[in-house]
């Protein structure tokens, strides 16, 4: 299987920007499999050592909404306490590597016919998209729906919560590429090593499903099986969609541009091998939000895509 995709001119300099294909299908042959004498391959070796990780990390001093509110209205862009107290976070069963819960909000429709995920903070220096999802709770408060929504603005408290936020989580490993795909302990470790040169913002981690978070979601789907997860990132300024149906073609401002799949994605995860959509927003900037009114657009038409392309009205 060999994976494509269109490079965009603004992160042509990024080492995420890659194009990147499989490894040879001749490498791995399906005869393989029943041969006798299967092949004895080594173990691979990435080019550099995993991210050093403290022996005995401290527990998180979150334990509360009202904890996590004086954090968020501290380090992330455009929230206010106000706003952060009408989401009445609440937690729920997930939890991060030190112990924070992964606050989680439920907005119910009386009749709803969908189930929405919407997840930001899944990378930690990406502290615009927790804050879009903060605001999108009160746009789902006014606007009606038939969609029971599920609320998620910080899945990486680690790494969004620290002196100096990271995208990984306290044990150095990238959570979007801690997914269960397949082949992922071949192709994972391959990836990271040959096409990020063992970046250590992109540690896939030592096994599939290694973290509490990325576990939190995985079992999240299984549990509640929503019927389409709208995870949001930055910087990148554009919208990338995985899975079946038709996808928006823009949300805001935001175009439809798909980017193409990755090792142990939640888009190449739940959207190509679980056949759950899985809609990725970009937002432009890591550190500031979209205006009011562009949040608010964004909003208006992804519920429009779902009455449209889900059939939630
Ligand atoms: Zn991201």
């Amino acid at each position: 299987m060999r994976l494509t995709h269109l490079c965009l001119a603004s992160c042509l300099a990024l080492t995420t920007c890659l194009t990147w294909a499989a490894p040879p299908a001749a490498t791995a042959p399906a005869a393989t499999e029943a041969s006798a004498k299967p092949a004895v391959k080594p173990p691979l070796k990435p080019a550099a050592a995993p991210p050093a990780v403290p022996a005995d990390l401290p527990r998180s001093d979150v334990r509360s909404a009202a904890d996590l509110c004086t954090q968020m209205v501290r380090r992330l862009p455009n929230v206010s306490r106000p706003l952060c107290e009408r989401a009445e976070l609440q937690t729920g069963p997930g939890a991060s590597v030190r112990g924070t819960p992964i606050f989680q909000r439920d907005v119910v429709a009386p009749q709803a016919r969908l189930k929405v995920l919407v997840v930001g903070g899944i990378h930690g220096d990406e502290p615009s998209s927790s804050s879009l999802v903060l605001h999108w709770i009160d746009q789902a408060l006014l606007t009606p729906s038939n969609i029971h929504w599920r609320f998620v603005p910080l899945m990486n408290p680690d790494g969004m919560l620290k002196d100096k936020p990271t995208r990984t989580n306290a044990r150095g490993v990238d959570l979007n590429r801690n997914f269960p795909t397949p082949n992922w302990v071949k192709e994972a470790p391959q990836y990271w090593a040959k096409r990020t040169g063992s970046d250590p913002r992109r540690y896939p981690g030592p096994k599939p499903l290694s973290e509490p978070e990325s576990q939190w979601l995985h079992e999240e789907m299984a549990r509640w099986k929503p019927d389409l997860i709208v995870a949001v990132h930055a910087p990148y300024g554009v919208l990338d969609f995985d899975g079946p149906h038709v996808p928006p073609e823009r949300l805001g401002r935001l175009y439809l541009d798909q980017v193409g799949i990755f090792p142990g994605s939640l888009g190449n995860y739940g959207g190509v091998h679980k056949k759950l959509p899985v809609v990725t927003i970009e937002l432009t900037s890591a550190l500031r939000t979209p205006q009011a009114a562009e949040m608010r657009q964004m909003w208006l038409d992804l519920l429009r895509w779902t009455a449209d392309r889900l059939g939630a009205d």
